[in-house]
């Protein structure tokens, strides 16, 4: 049974997934068994960490319910100590929304704004660090999805190392498509999803972490379902065992995304073929005459955003054309200019965006007829 795909999805994520992945869901699974708890969640908990570090004995993972949201709240909440300053700086809508989270939680916290066509400075994190000695944790996000940036995870580790803060890095749409190792930058906390580089589907978030550090988080979270601490430590005692009902298929599928992740070289070889598609993209668009929001050095390999070519570009119109032609791209989110981005992640290829720039070009041509 081949079930075509309806169309590729270059998108933030969800996206578009292995016919083996989906397959793979097409089974029941019993969440009081061994053949899901210890075969499957264990399974995944302990792969999660060796792709996320060397040192696998100084980290532990516990998979929540949800998307990726879910499981930053679950961090931002559940960490100790509990009403300690928690600094978050933001150069998008992911950085917003961590701060919305500490809003809504009642967080002791601050946040650094920057613009979203720049990185956050290093130099003005480690001002405000110096100045402000009630600062215990730093949050930032590693790819900032909203325009594409890749942001100085080493520099601003670096800094938070410096002045002994707890670091939490959101990596939802780097991890797995990114090689970096959590130990070496010394990132003790870090949040992703099924849905994003690890090429699974949604419906469950996981964070990675340091053992010593999870261990001191016991009854901090206010909120019962999101508890990281008690996810974690049902996990560890029961091995694989979900404090409530656990999305059994999904988890089986993002096994055997870890299979195909494996199958395709690791992180570094997936990497590798996101930058290609990035390029080709990048280079193919440029000729075509649309420019690319973020400057080449600071762009990552996962989403890039194009302004628009003139300013009555009709994107609708646009999206529809290439959805004809099998491709589904996204809207912008950039406040202060009309984008639209172009994922380059998920099962997408460099053949795949080949085509897809044959289909941009013919747009073009149709317009300026
Ligand atoms: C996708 C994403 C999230 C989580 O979004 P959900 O819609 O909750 O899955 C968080 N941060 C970044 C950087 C993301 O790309």
């Amino acid at each position: 049974m081949h079930q075509k795909s309806n169309y590729l999805l270059l998108t933030p994520g969800p996206l578009s997934t292995a016919q083996s992945v989906r397959e793979a869901m097409l089974q029941d699974w019993c969440t009081w068994d061994d053949d899901y708890n210890i075969g499957i969640v264990q399974n995944i908990r302990a792969r999660l960490v060796a792709l996320a570090t060397k040192n696998e004995e100084a980290y532990t993972s516990v998979l929540m319910q949800g998307s990726g949201t879910y499981a930053i709240e679950a961090a931002l909440t559940g960490m100790a100590p509990k009403n300690s300053k928690l600094l978050i700086l933001s150069n998008g809508v992911y950085g917003d929304r961590m701060a919305e989270i500490a809003r809504y939680a009642g967080l002791n916290h601050a946040v650094l704004a920057f613009e979203q066509t720049e990185t956050p400075s290093v130099t003005e994190t480690e001002r405000f660090l110096q100045q402000h000695a009630d600062v215990t944790r730093l949050a930032f996000v590693h790819c900032e999805t909203t325009s594409g940036i890749l942001n100085p995870l080493a520099e601003l580790c670096a800094v938070a190392k410096k002045y002994g803060k707890t670091v939490i890095v959101d990596a939802m749409s780097s991890f797995g498509g990114i090689p970096f190792d959590m130990e070496e930058h010394g990132i003790d906390f870090m949040v992703s999803s099924a849905n994003k580089c690890i090429e699974g589907v949604p419906g469950f978030g996981f964070i990675i972490a340091r053992c010593d550090l999870m261990a001191l988080c016991k009854g901090n979270s206010t909120s019962l379902s999101l508890d990281m601490y008690s996810q974690w430590e049902t996990m560890e005692k029961q091995p694989g065992k979900w404090r409530y009902t656990s999305p059994t298929h999904t988890v089986r599928a993002f096994k055997q995304a870890l299979d195909e992740l494996d199958a395709e070289g690791g992180i570094d070889a997936r990497y590798e073929r996101y930058k290609q598609n990035r390029q080709m993209l990048c280079e193919g668009m440029k000729n075509l005459g649309y420019k690319a929001l973020i400057a080449d050095e600071l762009q990552s390999p996962i989403i890039s955003s194009f302004e628009y070519p003139s300013e009555n570009f009709p994107f609708r119109d646009f999206y529809s054309h290439l959805k004809q032609s099998g491709f589904v791209i996204y809207p912008g989110k950039i406040s202060k200019k009309e984008t639209f981005r172009i994922g380059t992640i998920g099962q997408v290829f460099p053949e795949d965006i080949r085509r897809l720039l044959e289909v941009i070009a013919l747009y073009r041509y149709q317009n300026i007829k």
